[in-house]
């Protein structure tokens, strides 16, 4: 069987694995990092993530999901903290749907694991790629042993939003490439347990303290602790630069946060360890060289976090490239270039709806019109199902490819914009006159 490199096992590097292993393909995987069970290093702060139905399925694929699924957590709404403290609730998904708030490092130990564990893949941790010669898919890496090529036939690259392996493509005649940072960053924060170990904000709930240009997020671990994220812009007056020092930093949160600031007695540390870090969106293409190389993940699509889609759309990656291949026969030069074409659309749609939707998170959900947009399409949804699906139950809750929803969200917030401009709508908005009127508006659409 066909002898392949994976360079970088991150979350998606590791998952890319057990598939191709499962195929029959001997793998050999270069990641960087040293490997954590040996240098002993704890993982310190646990971050997380929300992972959503199309990692879910991914993982389903492969066996993975029962081993994920013992410590994630359900979150089934999103609670918004007002700055006087005030809660407001809206559900992700019709009942029972939610997204689950997973452990980064968690995930990534489970998926590494269960990649070594098969016979035919082999982890060769403390190797950095530092050159690729992507006709030829070799690579070449450095350790504390010293350089090694591969020697595989093709070259899959998961390594991350600063691939080395897309770097050396970047070479070559006619590829395009272009890399966005955002004016916002971000800093992670932590809210322990409390005293008897329970969560001391809803467990089960994503938080988020919205402020229109700014904003602090939060997701459970399983400890009883949550992950706050704060989403600030980087530089200008309201800024992570013009924050100088940690009490003007408590001054800020003390306006800002108040409830959450009460829930981190150790704020100052924190703030003062807990580095700044930019957020970045990389497009590019092609994103093979014949059947040779492929970049996939962040390497070939990095988006900015508020879909929470960037690891989702790379787990996707794996499941969409493994039925190419089927349906190509394993012919790798088919493969990759069917591969890239039909994804290519999808990866820039999800970057499109991830900056949407910092809007509908840092602003919108503090607006009452968005709440009763949201309230609306519910219930025509829940009285006709089949027949409205909401944007982000399609990108979250099913797996509509990432580019027909976005067509499909901007239809129906035009069609939303003429219903929120009917005259009493906030108090008649359950009617059957307005429903009725949806309705109408649909067909015309699909006429
Ligand atoms: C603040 C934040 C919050 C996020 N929240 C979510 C969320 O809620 N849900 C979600 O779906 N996504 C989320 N994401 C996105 C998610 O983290 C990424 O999309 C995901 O990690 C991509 O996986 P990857 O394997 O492609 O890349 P990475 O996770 O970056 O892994 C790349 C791997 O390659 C290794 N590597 C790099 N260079 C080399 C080299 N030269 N040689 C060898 N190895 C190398 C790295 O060490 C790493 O292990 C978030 C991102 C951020 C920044």
């Amino acid at each position: 069987m066909k002898q392949v490199t994976v360079v970088g096992a991150g979350l998606v590097g590791s998952l890319w694995s057990i598939y191709l292993a499962q195929r029959g393909y001997h793998v050999e995987v270069f990641e960087r990092r040293a490997d954590p069970r040996k240098t002993g290093i704890a993982e310190g702060r646990s971050i997380n993530l929300a992972l959503s139905d199309r990692g879910w399925a991914a993982l389903e694929k492969v066996g993975m999901a029962d081993a994920v699924r013992q410590s994630a957590i359900p979150m089934y709404r999103r609670v918004m903290h007002a700055v006087d403290g005030a809660l407001s609730f809206q559900p992700y998904g019709k009942e029972n749907q939610a997204i689950y708030s997973v452990s980064r490092g968690g995930l990534n130990r489970l998926l590494v694991e269960a990649a070594e564990a098969h016979p035919q893949v082999t982890v060769h941790f403390g190797h950095r790629c530092v050159d690729a010669d992507v006709e030829q898919g070799r690579a070449t890496f450095e350790s504390a042993d010293g350089t090694r090529d591969s020697n595989g036939e093709a070259l899959f690259a998961t390594d991350g939003a600063f691939s080395q392996v897309r770097a050396k493509m970047q070479r070559r005649d006619r590829f395009n490439y272009e890399q966005e940072y955002i004016d916002h960053g971000y800093k992670e924060l932590h809210i322990p347990p409390a005293a008897d170990g329970s969560h001391q904000l809803e467990r089960e709930a994503l938080h988020i303290w919205p402020r229109g240009q700014h904003m602090l997020i939060a997701l459970p671990n399983p400890d009883g602790s949550f992950t706050c994220t704060l989403f600030f812009p980087m530089e200008g007056a309201e800024s992570f630069e013009a924050l100088q020092t940690v009490e003007a930093a408590r001054a800020f949160f003390a306006a800002q946060f108040r409830d959450a600031l009460d829930l981190m007695p150790d704020f100052e540390a924190q703030w003062a360890a807990n580095p700044v870090a930019s957020l970045v969106i990389i497009r590019c293409s092609p994103w093979n060289v014949g059947g040779k190389t492929v970049l996939f993940g962040d390497a070939s699509h990095a988006i900015v976090p508020f879909y929470g889609q960037g690891m989702n759309s790379g787990f996707e990656d794996c499941r969409v490239f493994d039925a190419v291949l089927d349906d190509c026969g394993d012919d790798l030069d088919r493969a990759f270039a069917e591969f890239a074409r039909k994804r290519k659309p999808d990866a820039d749609a999800i970057a499109e709806l991830a900056m949407r939707n910092f809007v509908e998170m840092r602003d919108l959900t503090a607006q009452p019109e968005f709440l009763l947009q949201k309230k609306i399409e519910a219930r025509f949804s829940a009285l006709h199902p089949g027949q409205w699906m909401p944007l982000y139950s399609q990108v979250t809750f099913s797996h509509i490819p990432y580019a027909q929803a976005l067509a499909a969200g901007k239809r129906q917030d035009a069609l939303m914009a003429q219903i929120l401009a009917r005259p009493n709508i906030a108090e008649n908005w359950e009617s059957e006159e307005v429903m009725a009127e949806m309705r109408r508006l649909l067909e015309a659409t699909r006429a």
